[in-house]
């Protein structure tokens, strides 16, 4: 009921946004600097659930860089690591991209179009996946939900409920367990998938999810910047403090050395907001720059860039950037212009 009330309200935002010219929100703005994140494109992944994701088409992608080509200077990784950390100037309406998780689909569909209008942007891997080697848990709870019966669930019942049990899993529903299975449980989704005869290593074989070494190289060497993502993208509210810290150096750590670049920078995956000073603290001497993904905003973490989620507004970008001024506008008038962080390491759990 909820998020039907946001739609609704959001429908009415875009309306009026529908109205008002873009130039003149954005000059009203002033803001220097916007980041936008990507993951994919639509349609084209192997998981028909992370299929139901909203994404842009390739059309619609180049759509996005033509838009951003007119209205927006891109700039490049060192100058916005200069902006950053020795306070140099980027000209008013820069704009920068970044492509989070390391798809494939980052090499096959959209290289082609960032090379095409001749335009770099940075790239964020989690080490582990690298080369196809393992599956995210999200996905293979999805791989083990479409590849299984609803008979060889009731067949297996007393197997598959020894096994969550074992592992302190409440077990109810096989389906609403699997879904709800946490990331500190995940070696669990191993002993499932054997149990119903998944070949996990298989359908990687079969399956080109992630980029291969080779791929990153030759994005690498054609001016494309790579950077830290995690090792294997949990959700960060669900580990240990020493765990958040591990998980960002091992994969700054990782992609810097595996590809000898000369800078290191870091996205954290999925939502930053609850990230505390003390990470950041703990993490500043490893890597220039940190991305996460609030919005238009400044952070409170100076060398933390926060980035624009234009891909899953499924609105066109035009659209999807006045609606984040308008946001920024509103932070403003709230004095929440700089998004704020807890001192200290809080976890949801
Ligand atoms: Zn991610």
């Amino acid at each position: 009921m909820k998020k039907k009330v946001k739609n609704f309200s959001k429908a009415w935002v875009y309306k009026f946004l529908k109205l008002i010219s873009f130039k003149k929100i954005r000059e009203k703005a002033k803001r220097e600097l916007l980041v936008i994140n990507y993951h994919s494109i639509l349609g084209i992944d192997t998981d028909p659930r992370i299929n139901k994701n909203i994404y842009r088409s390739e059309d619609e992608l180049e759509r996005d860089i033509i838009f951003l080509k007119k209205h927006y200077d891109f700039v490049s990784l060192l100058e916005l690591i200069k902006y950053k950390l020795q306070g140099e100037n980027l000209p008013l309406n820069s704009v920068f991209l970044t492509f989070d998780d390391g798809l494939a689909a980052v090499y096959h569909k959209i290289r082609p179009i960032l090379l095409k209008h001749q335009i770099s942007a940075a790239f964020f891997l989690n080490p582990l996946f690298v080369d196809n080697k393992v599956l995210h848990y999200q996905r293979k709870k999805n791989l083990i939900a479409q590849s299984v019966s609803a008979i060889e669930v009731d067949a297996k019942q007393s197997m598959w409920k020894a096994l969550l049990t074992e592992h302190e899993i409440e077990a109810d529903d096989f389906f609403v367990t699997l879904n709800s299975i946490a990331y500190n449980k995940s070696p669990i989704l191993d002993e499932l998938a054997t149990l119903f005869n998944i070949d996990v290593k298989q359908y990687l074989a079969e399956n080109q999810i992630y980029l291969s070494s080779q791929q990153i190289e030759k994005m690498i060497s054609e001016g494309f910047w790579f950077g830290g993502h995690s090792m294997d993208h949990p959700k960060y509210d669900e580990i240990s403090f020493s765990e958040q810290i591990n998980q960002t150096l091992d994969s700054i750590d990782w992609v810097k050395k595996r590809f000898g670049l000369s800078y290191a920078i870091f996205a954290f995956p999925l939502r930053d907001h609850n990230m505390s000073i003390q990470l950041f603290e703990a993490i500043a001497s490893k890597c220039e720059i940190t991305f996460g993904v609030m919005g238009m905003g400044n952070d409170i973490i100076n060398s933390h860039i926060q980035r624009i989620d234009v891909e899953s507004s499924g609105v066109s970008i035009n659209l999807a950037l006045k609606f984040e001024y308008l946001k920024y506008f509103v932070q403003g008038l709230m004095g929440r212009k700089t998004y704020e962080r807890p001192k200290k390491y809080k976890t949801l759990l």
